[in-house]
């Protein structure tokens, strides 16, 4: 760590003005809290956090409608522990939970699987979130239910393709990011080839990288090296996890249970083709094709600035709620929730 340290500090010497990173993965943002990797580093280097967190980014319109999906009869909503805290228009799945609806935390959606080949007089729905990492166990959750002929699990999704969103990013002129250090588990998934855009239209450097201290000293060290020598790339720092093809026969099996679809991020808004819904053979298994869900008036908490926050355009202590009001314990909004948030991030690391 120390040669990576003396090493950043030298080369940033080099550069005269401030040069902005900014990490898209939930696991990053809580590494570089935990290890004080902006204490560590030359104040020109400035390390912003993005959209890396699924719960976070789901908007709360989902939170609302799987509200009103939990609270009809003879159904039973499953979904990740995260997502049951994190605050609808009305509360959250949690409170709807305690006031009698049937809703089940589950570690995985074959968890949710089970549950409705139990209980074959209910519709079972599985909230699904998450990036490309957990989109192939959604699919092969379909796969098995097909398989075992289950016909009463439903999946509402709301998964989230990370490449996309990356080009709103670049485009965001008040964030004016020099680099990305690209997330580590996704790219296991999808390879390099998705970036290559970055580097190739919008000549940003790009390190795909691990999550110890040194794994992110050692992509910033990378990323400063293609900015000063003006070669902008998609390098992997984290060569044991990512291969260059990624996974393509994971990536082959959710194709054909998914297909890209635009999609709204909180706080970002609808992105192009950066969200997956199952395809039109797998629509039985879709809970929109299932439930008429009415239209629901969204109500964002008051003063939450969570969407500037996922922007990178804020830092948590910057939002007047943070640490008063807002709390892991009494959280306000999504950010402060996930441990991977960046709220409950800086809540737990980054106070002085
Ligand atoms: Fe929202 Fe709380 Fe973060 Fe403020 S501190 S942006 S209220 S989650």
């Amino acid at each position: 760590m120390k040669e990576f340290i003396e090493a950043i500090e030298k080369l940033s010497k080099k550069i005269e003005k401030q040069v902005n990173l900014m990490e898209v993965c939930g696991t990053h943002t809580v590494s570089i809290f935990r290890h004080g990797i902006r204490s560590l580093i030359p104040s020109n280097i400035r390390l912003l956090s993005g959209p890396g967190c699924p719960v976070c980014v789901t908007p709360i319109e989902d939170i609302d409608r799987m509200l009103y999906i939990a609270k009809q009869p003879d159904v039973i909503l499953t979904t990740f522990g995260d997502m049951m805290r994190v605050p609808g228009s009305d509360g959250s799945l949690y409170k709807a939970k305690a006031e009698g609806a049937n809703i089940k935390m589950v570690y995985s959606p074959l968890d949710a699987l089970k549950i409705a080949h139990e209980n074959k007089n209910k519709k079972v729905v599985f909230f699904a979130v998450g990036f490309e990492t957990t989109a192939p166990l959604i699919a092969a959750t379909i796969a098995v239910a097909e398989d075992k002929k289950i016909e009463n699990f439903y999946i509402y999704s709301v998964h989230k393709l990370v490449p996309p969103a990356l080009e709103v990013l670049v485009n965001t002129e008040e964030l004016k990011l020099d680099g990305f250090i690209l997330p580590g588990h996704v790219s296991t998934i999808i390879g390099t080839k998705p970036y290559e855009f970055i580097s190739s239209k919008y000549k940003k450097a790009c390190v795909i990288t691990g999550f110890d201290a040194d794994d992110i000293l050692q992509a910033i060290l990378m990323l400063l090296n293609q900015i000063i020598n003006n070669e902008p790339k998609i390098e992997i720092q984290y060569k044991d996890a990512v291969k260059e093809e990624g996974n393509p026969k994971a990536v082959e099996f959710l194709y054909k249970y998914f297909k890209p679809v635009d999609s709204n991020w909180r706080g970002i808004g609808v992105i192009p083709k950066s969200g997956l819904k199952l395809r039109e053979e797998y629509s039985s298994y879709d809970v929109e094709k299932v439930f008429d869900i009415p239209p629901i008036q969204s109500k964002e908490p008051k003063g939450c600035q969570c969407g500037l926050v996922l922007r990178g355009v804020k830092i948590p202590p910057e939002c007047p709620l943070f640490a008063k009001i807002c709390t892991p314990e009494n959280p306000v909004g999504a950010c402060m929730v996930s441990s991977e948030g960046s709220c409950a991030a800086y809540y737990k690391y980054g106070r002085s």
